[in-house]
Parts: C-alpha cells; sequence; structure tokens
C-alpha cells in the first residue's frame, strides 16, 4: 500500500489512540476520526509532497490542492534536518 505520510501529532495521537508508534491506511485513519483528510491535516514534509510516485489515488486526493507555500516548507525542513545531521553529532 503506498501510502505513506504525516498527519499532525494531535490528530495522529487521536488516531492512533495516544501511540506515537504506528501505522494506519488512509482508510483505517479517516474511519477512526470519523472524516476524510484534508490536505490541512498534514505536515509540511517531504513525504506528503506529491511527487507523481509512491502515492496511492486516493493519498493524493486528500494531499490535493497543494500549495506551493506547503512545498517551500516541507523543502525547508529537509535542508534544516541535513544541516542539522551534518553538523552536529550526538
Ligand atoms: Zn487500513
Amino acid at each position: 500500500m503506498k501510502e505513506w505520510y504525516v498527519v499532525n501529532d494531535v490528530l495522529w495521537t487521536i488516531a492512533n489512540k495516544g501511540k506515537i508508534e504506528g501505522y494506519l491506511c488512509i482508510g483505517c485513519i479517516e474511519k477512526r476520526i470519523g472524516r476524510k483528510l484534508d490536505y490541512l491535516d498534514f505536515q509540511p514534509m517531504m513525504i506528503n509532497v506529491i511527487d507523481g510516485k509512491n502515492k496511492s489515488f486516493r493519498l493524493v486526493s486528500r494531499l490535493s490542492p497543494q500549495s506551493s507555500e506547503f512545498v517551500r516548507r516541507a523543502e525547508r525542513m529537509r535542508d534544516t534536518i541535513i544541516y542539522f545531521n551534518t553538523h552536529f553529532v550526538y
């Protein structure tokens, strides 16, 4: 199932019964929250950027329409993570 995505923390915590770890397909998370997902529910992360591959039709439909601002925010987060990982050692 090509349904890898990240929704906002509060929504995920509710849908996943208080746990952070886990996976729910689009059908199952929507069943749990009682409504369809909307693009506003998703985190601005590269995994949520529509790239023309590796996403099911229904996931793409929930992510659409995707603004250029959303894509820019996702790219900035990606760049920050890359910077952090190359400049700091744990
Ligand atoms: Zn499911």
